[in-house]
């Protein structure tokens, strides 16, 4: 690995919340990796909803398929920009841990039954997972992650809940940035869900060549293949569309972000954490993501289809909080057991964990 030296280092780590002695086969970072891939909520990230409900086919992305996608797109601009490839696949593989069945949907219906509790705010209940809900190492609660991994996982925080964080909620109240890792694997989730949600649309049937052409930087793409092959099948064009788009922005963004880093002489991870963010996309491409993101709202998110979905969604997160909160007790012990927390945050945690169809099981048994 060819880390510079605004890259996060794993001898330098800021450490665990409690103190272990190395590892001699695996660096830092990769152990919190193994942690997250070992861990049962990253199992269950393959019954759970990205926009499309487990259920409904076994071809579409789900949240596990997401998240080794944004893995692999955080590795190869980490590798182009010298930053550390071990930390940001870490980040990755756990950004979505604290998702909630159901996708947006499932997450927004959650934070509405919790508002007189405090909320629920999924980058939150990542954290919250690999910090405290894995419990499954004798010497400490949670993975016992390092505070880079831990830091790239809290992507998003509500100043409240910050300040409650100690350190890791600092660059909320201070409005500083965090490791160019982090950053990295937050624009690698938007680039992954973009292309994979117009890929997903458009073999559900819901998009058509026609929408997608909507889409400037779509239709200057897939004019190029359809001129350079000539008869090729929809769904290579519609691949191979994909891809080149995905090429152009993954490019877009190394060469705007190593643009940022020399103009702004970050020497340590220090530097990067006092200055704005230096991973970015250039104004053109940030604009063409927007379309893209304004495109899938209207056709896709919005379809009649996936809103169904929503609705069923919503439906089944309140009756399962509904029912909890009559009774606690409902709540399996052994998710209650060492907890100190209310319990409509227990519950909270519970149905968080549920996938989708264990979701609907339960919904459904519960009559
Ligand atoms: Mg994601």
């Amino acid at each position: 690995m060819n880390l510079k030296p605004y890259a996060a280092d794993h001898l330098k780590s800021i450490g665990r919340l409690f103190k272990e002695n190395n590892s001699p086969l695996r660096n830092e970072f990769q152990r919190d990796r193994d942690r997250i891939i070992h861990s049962a909520s990253f199992r269950r990230l393959q019954y759970k909803t990205q926009v499309f409900v487990n259920h409904e086919g076994d071809m579409f992305r789900n949240r596990l398929t997401h998240s080794l996608e944004v893995a692999q797109i955080s590795r190869g601009i980490a590798r182009t920009l010298g930053c550390h490839e071990d930390l940001v696949e870490a980040i990755a593989l756990a950004h979505d841990l604290g998702h909630t069945p159901f996708g947006h949907a499932g997450q927004d219906a959650l934070n509405t039954c919790m508002k007189s509790y405090g909320g629920f705010e999924h980058n939150l209940q990542s954290l919250r997972v690999v910090d405290y809900l894995e419990s499954r190492y004798a010497d400490f609660r949670g993975l016992n992650l390092t505070f880079e991994t831990r830091e790239g996982i809290l992507k998003r925080c509500s100043k409240k809940n910050a300040s409650l964080l100690g350190v890791l909620g600092e660059r909320f109240l201070k409005n500083t940035s965090p490791s160019l890792e982090a950053q990295i694997v937050n624009l690698a989730d938007e680039i992954a869900y973009c292309h994979h949600d117009l890929d997903d649309g458009f073999r559900s049937n819901i998009l058509t060549f026609k929408d997608l052409n909507s889409i400037d930087l779509f239709a200057s793409v897939c004019h190029d293949v359809k001129m350079q092959h000539k008869n090729i099948e929809p769904e290579k064009l519609m691949n191979e569309s994909v891809r080149r788009m995905m090429h152009i922005i993954i490019n877009d963004l190394c060469e705007t972000s190593f643009a940022n880093i020399v103009k702004l002489q970050p020497k340590c991870i220090e530097d990067v954490r006092e200055q704005n963010l230096l991973i970015t996309f250039s104004s053109k491409t940030s604009a063409q993501i927007s379309k893209i993101k304004k495109f899938s709202r209207q056709y896709l998110y919005h379809h009649a289809k996936i809103y169904q979905m929503t609705v069923a969604a919503k439906q089944t997160v309140e009756k399962l909080f509904q029912y909890f909160v009559e009774d606690i007790s409902r709540v399996p012990f052994e998710f209650r057991k060492d907890m100190d927390d209310k319990p409509e945050r227990i519950i909270a945690d519970y149905i968080a964990g549920m996938t989708d169809r264990f979701a609907l099981k339960m919904a459904n048994d519960i009559g």
